[in-house]
């Protein structure tokens, strides 16, 4: 196996949604070197049109009411909301200046309304951690020796030992 890739700490993350941007950051707090691929131009294109252009971010609710609304499959949710739960979404976004406000059923908004201001407040966050972003499309995964060695897109290859790959589904 090769070691070099395991201990590298290069991270390519595939996909700027908001998971790929959360997953940036995430790494990037890490201590990671970290590019991000993206072919659109813009970060977030499919976020920014959510909730009708404003954006439902998260729910003001507890853990246990937060899973009752889960319609299937809510243990999977278990670990990860553990780890970042609503809370946290809201002082992640209120900390990067964008302050918010809770509406009917507790669903969560920006007070500007603006899907944008959530998509840019995640690039804001890279930037300042140094996330290096790519417009290019991921094709496949490459690997070496058995070991995953990082993504070959349609542009050129990208080296890494590790790939997050965060590419959404379809709308
Ligand atoms: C009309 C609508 C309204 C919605 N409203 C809300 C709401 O109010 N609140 C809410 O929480 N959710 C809402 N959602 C759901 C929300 O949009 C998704 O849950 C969210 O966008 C998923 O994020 P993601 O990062 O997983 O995927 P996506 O947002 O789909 O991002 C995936 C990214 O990966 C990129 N990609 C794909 N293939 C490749 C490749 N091969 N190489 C490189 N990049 C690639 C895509 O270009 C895209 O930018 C709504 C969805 C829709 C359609």
């Amino acid at each position: 196996m090769n070691m070099e890739c395991l201990m590298s700490r290069d991270v390519i993350v595939v996909g700027g949604g908001p998971a790929g941007m959360m997953a940036a950051i995430a790494a990037a707090e890490s201590g990671a070197a970290v590019r991000l691929l993206e072919p659109n131009e813009r970060l977030g294109k499919k976020l920014n049109i959510t909730g009708k252009g404003r954006c439902n971010l998260t729910n003001d609710c507890g853990f246990e009411e937060f899973f009752e609304n889960v319609p299937c499959n809510a243990r999977f949710l278990y670990s990860a909301y553990a780890q970042f739960d609503s809370v946290c979404v809201k002082e992640f976004f209120s900390d990067e200046g964008v302050p918010l406000k809770v509406e009917r059923g507790n669903r969560v908004f920006p007070v500007s309304d603006r899907a944008f201001d959530i998509s840019g407040a995640l690039e804001k966050r890279m930037k300042r951690l140094g996330v290096r972003v790519i417009r290019d499309r991921a094709e496949a995964l490459m690997f070496q020796d058995g070991c995953l060695s990082g993504v070959a897109g349609g542009k050129g290859n990208y080296h890494a030992g590790r790939v997050v790959v965060t590419t959404g589904g379809v709308s």
